[in-house]
């Protein structure tokens, strides 16, 4: 698809689909355009993607998700990586999710989500195999390990920017890199390097409030989230096969806090030590391929992104980390923050300013688990909509 209109000496070529924001949204959208046969531009206006998307972990996280269509949608989107990371040349360097509770009350929780129809796959698992999945854990005081088979960890900050070449190179889609998109119009893109004819947008712009559609973003009172984030060297890190989260992350995912047994344990954390709840501290504890891990985070929710890391704050992501695993002479080699927009009632944002334009935005943490499937269900809703995809988008 896509044509070429000429109109006297000017040839302009129309786009069937013009995308803005490289960040995971943006890519999954432009990958399920480009496989349904669209011609499909990328809008970024920094030189490679630059936002959350290659700030994060790389956890495509299933187990813990807000049950229902967001559950589904981590679900679908762990398989659409699973099936282009190897044709995309992305490395998966861990499988599955480990869940240790050193509380009774997180013991608590991991059993009544196991009696979940989201917990049917996951199952408890015995200390030899929970110390070989990750050699580091903390055995002194453990209760309970859950084990999540659906998990899949990518390095984002090199996946990113491959995801995006191989849609260029095996797809076709075409990206214009230091081009901030200005405005949407009928016809196309209004952008700082010229007009992007286009039959259709999708604007996905991260945690940028200001530049498209402000109206429509203000009338959602979205707030930004900003986290710390460290990389974590010790004396010769064996290899972790599984990622890792902790009690303080089943009083915080929702998958887990929507059951009734997780509120005992938030009053437990809350007592403990308020500060790392008031911080949003929890657990996830990933690794690279050369041995070091990524470890974090706190959320802290304000009208714009927090500039600076709070040395208070990295001494707790280490105690969170401490509580869980073992790693003798650890230094952090890397600090970085980073930032996303937030609701604190939908996962996700899909709004229609026009019959031929969305604004897609994912409100929480979990772009990275959810954005490859939102973009196939975005990319429904615009050519071939239907009262189903309304509803999973709602
Ligand atoms: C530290 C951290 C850890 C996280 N960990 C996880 C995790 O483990 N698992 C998980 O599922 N999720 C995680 N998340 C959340 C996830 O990273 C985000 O939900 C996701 O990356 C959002 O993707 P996005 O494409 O919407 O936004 P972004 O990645 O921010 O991309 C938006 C892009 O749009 C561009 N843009 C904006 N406006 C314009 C414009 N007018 N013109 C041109 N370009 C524009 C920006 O430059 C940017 O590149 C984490 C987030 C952070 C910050």
């Amino acid at each position: 698809m896509g044509s070429i209109a000429s109109s006297g000496s000017r040839v302009a070529r129309t786009f069937d689909l013009a995308v803005v924001g490289a960040g995971i949204a943006g890519l999954g959208v432009a990958l399920a355009a480009a496989r349904a046969g669209r011609k499909v531009v990328v809008i970024e206006r920094d030189s490679r993607a630059n936002g959350a998307s290659i700030r994060n972990f790389g956890f495509v996280t299933v187990t813990g998700q807000r049950g229902g269509a967001h559950w589904a949608r981590a679900r679908r989107s762990r398989d659409i990586w699973a099936e282009i990371a190897p044709r995309a040349g992305i490395p998966v360097l861990q499988h599955g999710l480990v869940m240790p509770a050193y509380r009774q009350e997180a013991a608590d929780v991991l059993h009544a989500f196991l009696r979940t129809e989201m917990g049917a796959e996951c199952r408890l698992i015995d200390r030899a195999e929970a110390i070989r999945r990750l050699p580091l854990l903390r055995t002194e005081g453990l209760r309970e390990v859950l084990f999540s088979p659906h998990e899949l960890r990518v390095e984002s900050r090199e996946a990113l920017p491959q995801l995006a070449r191989w849609l260029g190179a095996a797809l076709g889609v075409e990206f214009r890199w230091n081009t901030t998109a200005l405005s949407v119009e009928d016809r196309g893109v209004a952008t700082s390097t010229g007009f992007i004819a286009a039959a259709a947008t999708v604007v996905c712009p991260g945690d940028c409030f200001t530049a498209l559609y402000p109206d429509v973003i203000a009338r959602h009172a979205l707030q930004v989230c900003t986290l710390q984030m460290l990389r974590v060297t010790g004396e010769s890190a064996p290899r972790m096969e599984s990622v890792v989260m902790s009690d303080r992350s089943c009083a915080r995912y929702e998958g887990f806090t929507a059951l009734p047994e997780a509120a005992a344990l938030q009053a437990r954390l809350d007592l403990e030590k308020r500060a790392l709840r008031d911080f949003g501290v929890h657990l996830i504890a990933v690794q690279s391929s050369d041995g070091s891990l990524v470890v974090g985070d706190s959320h802290v929710y304000g009208a714009c992104a927090e500039p600076f890391a709070r040395a208070e704050i990295e001494e707790m992501i280490l105690a969170a980390m401490d509580e869980v695993l073992v790693l003798p002479e650890r230094r952090v080699s890397e600090r970085w923050t980073g930032s996303y927009a937030y609701s604190p009632t939908r996962a996700v944002l899909v709004e229609r300013p026009a019959k031929n334009v969305r604004l897609v935005m994912v409100t929480g943490g979990t772009g990275a688990s959810t954005g490859l499937a939102l973009g196939e269900q975005v990319v429904a809703d615009l050519f071939h909509p239907s009262a189903a995809i309304a509803q999973a988008l709602q």
